[in-house]
């Protein structure tokens, strides 16, 4: 079966800029953008993160606004400023080389076991296992697993096929391949298992379970939220607010002042802009209002012109626009 997996992975691998000249930083940043996005939404901006910060030391010698209008539109911010987090402790304990232990890995902000195995195995040859969602779901189906995937129990015992299966010669390779069978056969709807190298080995297709597993929970009810968000201008100015780190969203980002930040009453509303995090549906009222009489040190005036560059969520896009 493995044999028939990488044979097929050396054929049939897609073509990704990270996959060519491949390096601890290129896995790291592709892997880090991978997360919770497309392929093809990676691949652009991949390229042009590439060559605004080529190595760990531009990346770590960045202002934090940089790094995020870098990233700005892949969305889940947090793994930005971890990526810049992680390249200064790079920098201050490694020598700014990458470290090749899994220890020292795991200690990286924004770096947890999944990423960790990635970056070791594919950049450095290590033979360290990886979990992600399409590696779980092939196994759900090669193994007729008809437990919860995402049960703590189940996760555990998944982790432990992965490192028993993982093949120790080509470790990167047998990662990615797994992976690339989940993205482009093993689908989540409708697997194509006509085209599947590892058809007949596949315990729920002997069973015909194909289309029923992996067994997931039900999905989190959405959340609606409200917030009110103050349009401060004066004299071609607008007053910005820079989010703190105890914020429960866009945590660290130039955004409009929300009522609660500021002592100022909302006036007439200006627009009403709908947005998606995770699975919190929020409304944001912006209401035309007046300075306050005491500037925080949160705030600060921005010229109407430079709103793009500050504003770099995809929430405050839509306000603007
Ligand atoms: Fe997935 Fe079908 Fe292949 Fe089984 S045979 S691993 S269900 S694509």
């Amino acid at each position: 079966m493995k044999r028939a997996l990488l044979a097929w992975y050396d054929r049939a691998k897609r073509d990704m800029p990270w996959r060519r000249d491949v390096s601890p930083y290129r896995t790291w940043i592709s892997e880090i953008m991978l997360q919770q996005t497309t392929v093809a939404t990676v691949t652009p901006y991949f390229g042009r993160f590439l060559a605004r910060f080529p190595d760990v030391k531009a990346l770590a010698d960045a202002p934090e606004e940089d790094v995020l209008k870098a990233w700005a539109g892949l969305g889940y911010y947090s793994r930005a400023r971890n990526l810049r987090r992680a390249a200064q402790k790079i920098v201050a304990e490694h020598g700014g080389r990458f470290p090749d232990g899994f220890d020292a890995v795991l200690d990286l902000p924004g770096i947890g076991r999944y990423t960790a195995g990635a970056i070791l195995s594919i950049a450095f040859g290590k033979p360290y296992p990886v979990l992600d969602g399409n590696v779980a779901r092939v196994f759900s189906r090669l193994f007729a697993i008809e437990e919860d995937v995402k049960a703590a129990a189940t996760v555990k015992a998944l982790w432990a096929r992965a490192e028993e299966l993982l093949d120790r010669e080509r470790p990167g390779d047998w990662n990615q391949a797994l992976m690339e069978l989940g993205a482009t056969v093993c689908l989540p709807e409708s697997p194509r298992c006509g085209d599947c190298p590892v058809a007949r080995w596949c315990e729920a297709k002997k069973r015909g379970r194909q289309d029923e597993l992996p067994v997931t929970p039900a999905r989190r009810e959405p959340v609606d939220l409200s917030w009110t968000c103050l349009w401060i201008e004066r004299a071609g100015r607008v007053l910005l607010w820079k989010r703190g780190e105890d914020e429960r969203f866009l945590r660290g980002h130039w955004s409009l002042p929300e009522a609660r930040h500021l002592d100022s009453a909302p006036g007439p509303r200006l627009k009403t802009v709908r947005h998606t995090i995770t699975h919190h549906r929020i409304t944001v009222d912006v209401r035309r209002a007046e300075p306050p009489a005491v500037l925080p040190a949160s705030a600060a005036w921005v010229e109407r012109a430079a709103l793009r560059e500050r504003l770099v969520s995809s929430l405050w896009l839509k306000a603007l626009a």
